[in-house]
């Protein structure tokens, strides 16, 4: 009888220290998503398009969530003439310049999505297809296309594969997108 409890006992302190073995052993909780907070207090007239390419980027990836104004990893400004760019400082910090001579000619939906796609990490890809958001201006003032094709979404979503909200990037290392899209043509009367 005795002997039995015993044997009991030991399974059961077995068993606590497996599991408190397990719990030590993995000790960070999953990763939550990082938040990018967009600021477009210096793009007046591009907040509701900014707000249209957060949600589209939103909706296709994971790892992170774009919000409007509750900090600034991210800077929107309009310029006007220059073509519009993106500087990059780090993974989901820098800054997006909106040329409205530009915008006036594409679309300024796929631009403002294309260029936080910088942002977000992913490269000029200028190969003419308007099914490629990172193809830009290459695909002409016709592509009005403002979603990543699920290829560049899954990047995204890999980038940003085990960032956390608390990750805040430096000025250091930055890296400038400057839009080749074709440069803005004379107002047409
Ligand atoms: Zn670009």
């Amino acid at each position: 009888m005795a002997s039995r409890i015993s044997r009991t006992l030991v399974a059961m302190l077995a068993t606590a220290g497996a599991t408190l073995g397990v719990t030590l052993a993995n000790p960070s909780p999953a990763s939550a998503a990082m938040t990018i907070c967009y600021n477009t207090s210096q793009a007046p007239s591009y907040a509701s398009i900014a707000n249209q390419a957060a949600t589209i980027w939103n909706n296709a990836t994971s790892n992170l969530t774009l919000t409007a104004n509750c900090g600034t990893n991210l800077r929107i400004y309009q310029i006007t003439g220059g073509g519009s760019y993106a500087v990059r400082t780090s993974l989901g910090n820098g800054r997006v310049y909106i040329d409205t001579q530009q915008a006036a000619q594409y679309s300024p939906l796929r631009i403002m999505t294309h260029e936080i796609g910088h942002i977000l990490g992913l490269p000029d890809n200028y190969n003419g297809n308007c099914a490629i958001l990172m193809s830009g201006g290459s695909a002409g003032t016709s592509c009005t296309n403002p979603y990543p094709s699920s290829a560049e979404a899954s990047r995204v979503t890999s980038l940003f594969a085990g960032t956390r909200s608390t990750e805040r990037g430096t000025d250091s290392g930055s890296t400038v997108f400057q839009d080749s899209w074709p440069a803005a043509l004379a107002p047409v009367s």
